[in-house]
């Protein structure tokens, strides 16, 4: 299939391209470099720079190239940000989604995948978080991609859009060539790698005051890989109907564990300091990937929280600048 792939520079689109391309798709790469890295495109991706929010730019993707098939992961990402700068998210996230939902269906493109978040669970009554468990957006940022479910579901009702929603818990390391390169860096497993390298000079724990028995947030951590995969199987079946799934490991670890594993595999010190919690940051986030495993048959192959910091590291120590090398 010939795919656009939003995002494609970014941490996990770069990933997802590598598995496509390797899979025998053929894609091209649409992307702002807003956050991503040309360095991150696959070399056999076909790449174009690009605004979402810009209509004639897209149109002349869909016009050159005959695309088949769309996996949407260009987007603002950060729930912190997004409480500071509501219209960026549930303004911007959602009307370039729009654009892109536009152009494709204007273009007979009905296959859609979209990078959904746990952030839809800010209060979950029962852990691990199904599919059943009551959507509650825990910031402008989970908003953003709930109206993008909503929309999809009602193009799948009226227009015959076939899509996934693949609602990520926390996606970590990375695929022997691509890896986790943001500016500025917010998430937990990155940050922990740079002070292992000597880049920065502690991390920080925000709150150590939950109700959970360390006392810090605990979370699922699902390698990126594994997210990829995912998205290969989604596409897959895409034609045998619409579908949403919740993607994590079903394990989850606290912030303390994740600074151990990473002293254990980096072998180096990583001074640790508490401060506040983060605003928006819910105790516990699992997910149960139940529904994705038994309809597609979806299988983590590297589960551990140790292989997924060790792939980090790895590459990380092969970029310790990351893309700008
Ligand atoms: N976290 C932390 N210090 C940091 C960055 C993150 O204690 O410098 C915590 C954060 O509060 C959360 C967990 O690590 O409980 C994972 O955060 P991250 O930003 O990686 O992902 P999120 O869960 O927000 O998607």
């Amino acid at each position: 299939m010939k795919i656009l792939v939003t995002g494609g520079a970014g941490y996990i689109g770069s990933v997802v391209v590598e598995q496509l391309i390797a899979g025998g798709h053929q894609v091209v790469v649409f992307d702002n470099f807003y956050q991503g890295h040309r360095a991150a495109i696959h070399p056999e991706a076909r790449c174009v720079e690009g605004n979402l929010n810009n209509r004639s730019a897209l149109r002349q993707v869909f016009e050159n190239d005959t695309i088949e098939a769309v996996m949407h992961f260009a987007s603002y990402t950060l729930v912190g940000e997004s409480m500071q700068k509501p219209f960026m998210y549930i303004g911007d996230n959602v009307t370039n989604g729009l654009n892109l939902l536009q152009e494709a269906l204007a273009h007979g493109v009905r296959r859609f995948i979209l990078s959904s978040t746990a952030n839809l669970f800010d209060r979950p009554a029962k852990i691990p978080i199904s599919e059943e468990e009551a959507i509650v957006p825990g910031s402008p940022y989970g908003e953003s991609k709930y109206l993008l479910e909503r929309i999809l579901s009602w193009l799948d009702r009226t227009l015959g859009l076939r899509y996934a929603a693949l609602r990520y818990f926390n996606a970590a390391g990375a695929s022997e060539n691509y890896g986790e390169d943001h500016e500025p860096e917010t998430h937990l497993i990155p940050l922990v790698l740079k002070v292992a390298l000597g880049k920065r000079s502690h991390i920080e724990i925000f709150g150590d005051d939950y109700p959970t028995p360390d006392g810090t947030c605990i979370r699922d951590y699902i390698h990126v890989i594994d997210l990829a995969q995912a998205h290969i199987l989604a596409l897959e079946a895409l034609d045998r109907g619409s579908r949403v799934y919740n993607l994590g490991n079903g394990q989850g670890f606290s912030v303390r564990q994740v600074i151990d594993v990473a002293r254990n595999i980096t072998g180096r010190p990583i001074p640790e300091r508490v401060g506040p919690r983060r605003p928006g940051d819910p105790a516990v986030l699992i997910a149960s990937s139940e529904k994705i495993r038994q309809e597609l048959g979806w299988q983590p192959k590297h589960p551990s929280l140790e292989s997924i910091i060790q792939s980090a590291w790895q590459w990380h120590l092969r970029n310790p600048n990351g893309y700008e090398n």
